[in-house]
């Protein structure tokens, strides 16, 4: 844990305070590394950084892994305070949060604990810490601008080689293994996913790589990210094999042309569904708004998706240090799928590609 740690606990108990909260708990998570450094295992026993305004943050921790708490660098700089298996964690809890009436916990937290909590502090009202942590999270700092740059680049780099490799008369499987390797030895600490999805399996978007055999003519979505220093890459190109399909090459020049535009679109002061919005006319303009079946994107960091999410209704105001993917796609059943996915940063003049791969259309072997 580290005085930048220390720093966003700050700002979190400030941003707390604004909402009129009276305490924050947050369990392992994203939301914990961020705000301390410290990833332990999730488990049944809880483990729980209560932060309050006027009192110093604690860590309560099962007794078993207070080693690990006061090894890790959370030790030096946070109160530990442990439970024993024979005790109620709960009342632990509870008794840190003894006259908090309003107590928001993290997003991430099992129900179980959520409902050992509420069950000790009956007078209290429970919400979500979701809000003061995106507010937080959202925006990145110049270090964490840097670590996912870089995974952009590795995922672009990922990108370049995988389209020399032969995809014709190979599974999707194999594509996707192929990906998972060129995603470590371009820099990543490691292969987070890697979507292969040929011929008709790319109307689905979220398809899982199977057995099924890459065929001339079949257009392909490629989606795939990898961990570098906690921070993901996110990244998505179709190409087709030898040929287009029939109807694809329209298609595809209306997709580039959304991502185009809803990247123009992204600056400080714009409301993320202006976004979703710019991407979603072009498509609507060319017919083809029904086949466009999801947002046109989400916020990245330490997770793959975050806040904020670019989505209609979404009247987030783009701030410099935002980070998301803009991704719209169209879905045509027993067909293809296209989708073409970046990510970019708003910045304060206006915006920076992360992903800078060609988005002409790519013929593979
Ligand atoms: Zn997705
Ligand atoms: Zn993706
Ligand atoms: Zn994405």
């Amino acid at each position: 844990m580290t005085d930048r740690h220390l720093e966003r606990i700050g700002r979190a108990v400030e941003e707390g305070t604004a909402r009129d909260l009276d305490a924050l708990v947050i369990s392992p998570s994203p939301d914990l590394v961020y705000l301390t450094g410290y990833d332990p295992i999730l488990f049944e026993r809880p483990t729980l950084l209560i932060l309050r305004p006027d009192a110093e943050p604690a860590l309560l921790v099962p007794e078993l892994e207070r080693a690990l708490a006061a090894a890790s660098p959370v030790g030096e700089r946070l109160r530990l305070i442990a439970w024993s298996d024979a005790s109620d964690p709960y009342e632990a809890a509870a008794s840190l949060l003894e006259g908090a009436d309003r107590i928001a916990v993290a997003d991430r937290m099992w129900a179980m604990h959520v409902l050992g909590l509420q069950r000790r502090l009956s007078g209290a009202t429970f919400s979500s810490a979701g809000p003061v942590l995106a507010a937080l999270r959202s925006v990145k700092d110049a270090d964490e601008l840097d670590a996912l740059r870089r995974a952009g680049r590795a995922a672009d780099e990922t990108f370049r080689q995988i389209l020399s490799m032969p995809f014709r008369g190979r599974t999707e499987e194999a594509v996707a293994g192929d990906l998972a390797d060129l995603l470590v030895r371009t820099g990543h600490d490691r292969a987070d996913f890697t979507i292969v999805a040929s011929g008709p399996n790319g109307a689905s978007p979220h398809h899982e790589p199977g057995g099924r055999t890459v065929l001339p003519g079949d257009a392909v979505v490629m989606d795939f990210g990898g961990e570098l220093a906690g921070y993901f890459s996110d990244t998505t190109r179709t190409v087709v094999v030898e040929r287009a399909p029939e109807g694809f090459e329209e298609a595809y020049a209306v997709v580039r042309e959304a991502q185009e535009a809803a990247v123009a679109a992204v600056g400080p002061g714009v409301e993320a569904q202006q976004v979703d919005r710019a991407a979603r006319s072009v498509v609507e303009s060319a017919g083809l708004g029904e086949r466009f079946i999801h947002r046109t994107g989400h916020g990245i960091g330490l997770e793959v998706h975050e806040h904020p999410y670019l989505v209609e209704g979404s009247r987030t105001i783009l701030e410099p240090g935002m980070t998301f993917s803009v991704e719209p796609g169209v879905y045509l059943q027993g067909r293809f799928g296209i989708r073409i996915e970046d990510i970019v940063a708003v910045t304060t003049e206006g915006v920076e590609r992360l992903n800078r791969s060609s988005r002409d259309l790519q013929i593979v072997a």
